[in-house]
């Protein structure tokens, strides 16, 4: 494994149980390793993407666009603007004489054409080179149209795609405070940092309102420009994926004094978890809500334990991998796939604090692969060598799992099948269970090589993945 490790990586890679615990993370990718991680004007455009009312104009190349086109499965329960993606498409001309006027003439006709609540700028490497000034530009069209027009600076090269979600809290956080507060109840709260992928904010929502919660804003899945900017008057943010949005909640606690509690909706404890830490913070307001609770989880649990067993008498013993943006989604995954009597054998993830990875070793087993910003060579050795059944991550990991023949589960912002709440945990189990129990995976080269050795000895030396 050494071999393929760069030595300027090797302290972001650590095995549990080899020595004290020490990790290096949240540094500026090692140019050339390819990692898996994306820039920061990527991990602007996913926070604030799912913002359906808005329109998000890339200020760049057209390639900019065209990578985070569509980039998370975002659905909308109204308006379907962020689906489409517009860009200024600079070329050479504007490169040499500036593209502050092909900004201005595009958001201009975007603006009349759609009719947008508000318009996110988002600034590409190439806009920080030239040194477009958006700012002037945004505030130019803004007080033309009358419609909150936002820059994001989100240049690519300037950090990693921590640095993006920094610059899409602070682009929404100026949208706050702009909103009326006179109709939000006590008893309220905002939904941040969950993506509405496959329509999973729509179970979450669900189970508030059953719990007698209002639910402000969804930020940012299903999210909408005139909930954003009344989002201060909310009573609490409950925030998931803590990377992404606990900056915007940091901001809002001082400013507006909101405090926020940290969860995660994808496993069982987790799930419930998450509901009675609302549930405490509002017994002072209403007492009952914890038994109302109480009896949601019980209900729910009744459904979904009969068909985990099913599940686990398949998987009971199975190895799996997770490489996933956010370390905080690992440790759910961790506590998920133990109800499958599952081992995860290897964890990562693009974007893990210090704070975070300590988390993590402390819930793995010894042996466990924790690794911060992986690049493809490194994770399909770690898979190799850990000769995983199921292989968790996103897009960039799929061919990684398919190439060597391991069966895969999409957590990550593309996926089509809501993982979230407790029906999520269903769809979860029914996936690992068809992807690893699948008998495609007998037909794989390598793994053939293993079992049927003695009859197809005359593999070809390109099959010995
Ligand atoms: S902003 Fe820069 S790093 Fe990011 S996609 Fe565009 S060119 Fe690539």
């Amino acid at each position: 494994m050494s071999d393929i490790i760069f030595e300027e990586r090797k302290d972001q890679i650590h095995v549990t149980g080899e020595g004290p615990f020490k990790l290096a993370c949240n540094r500026d990718s090692l140019a050339g390793a390819v990692s898996q991680r994306a820039c920061v004007f990527c991990g602007s455009r996913v926070v604030l993407y799912p913002i359906a009312d808005a329109l998000h104009l890339v200020h760049g190349p057209i390639g900019c666009a065209a990578y985070t086109w569509d980039i998370r499965g975002a659905l909308s329960s109204g308006p379907e603007l962020h689906r489409l993606s517009f860009s200024t498409d600079l070329q050479e001309k504007d490169v040499i004489f500036g593209g502050e006027k092909k900004l201005e003439a595009a958001l201009t006709e975007l603006i009349d054409r759609h009719e947008p609540k508000a318009a996110f700028v988002y600034s590409t490497c190439i806009v920080g080179i030239i040194g477009d000034d958006l700012a002037a530009v945004c505030k130019k069209v803004s007080a033309q149209k009358g419609i909150p027009v936002i820059p994001v600076q989100s240049e690519g090269f300037k950090g990693n795609k921590r640095e993006g979600y920094l610059a899409a809290c602070k682009a929404m956080f100026t949208l706050m405070g702009t909103g009326d507060t006179s109709d939000i109840p006590p008893i309220s709260l905002n939904i941040l940092g969950d993506f509405n992928l496959a329509g999973e904010i729509w179970i979450i929502r669900e189970y508030f309102e059953r719990m007698g919660i209002r639910v402000v804003a969804n930020i940012t899945g299903d999210g909408r420009v005139g909930d954003i900017a009344k989002a201060h008057g909310a009573a609490l943010n409950v925030v998931q994926c803590s990377g992404s949005t606990m900056d915007l909640a940091k901001m809002m606690r001082e400013t507006y004094g909101t405090p926020s509690v940290k969860v995660s909706y994808f496993g069982i404890e987790d799930m419930a978890e998450a509901l009675y830490t609302v549930a405490r913070f509002f017994k002072g307001l209403d007492p009952d809500m914890l038994a109302r609770t109480q009896a949601l989880v019980k209900e729910e649990l009744a459904v979904l334990y009969p068909k985990l067993a099913r599940f686990r008498q398949d998987l009971e013993g199975k190895k799996a991998a997770i490489y996933v943006g956010g370390a905080f989604k690992a440790f759910s995954l961790i506590k998920a796939f133990r109800h499958l009597g599952m081992s995860v054998v290897i964890a990562g993830s693009q974007t893990g604090t210090p704070e975070d990875y300590e988390e993590l070793a402390s819930i793995c087993d010894p042996g466990t692969i924790i690794v911060d910003d992986a690049n493809p060579l490194e994770l399909s050795a770690f898979l190799k060598e850990k000769d995983v059944d199921i292989f968790v991550g996103g897009v960039k990991e799929r061919p990684i799992a398919y190439k060597l023949g391991v069966g895969f589960c999409d957590h990550n912002h593309e996926r089509k099948e809501a993982l979230e709440g407790f029906v999520g945990m269903y769809n979860f189990a029914l996936e690992v269970h068809r992807t690893v129990m699948s008998p495609v995976w007998r037909f794989v080269p390598r793994r053939a090589g293993k079992t049927l050795a003695a009859g197809i000895s005359d593999l070809p030396k390109e099959c010995s993945i």
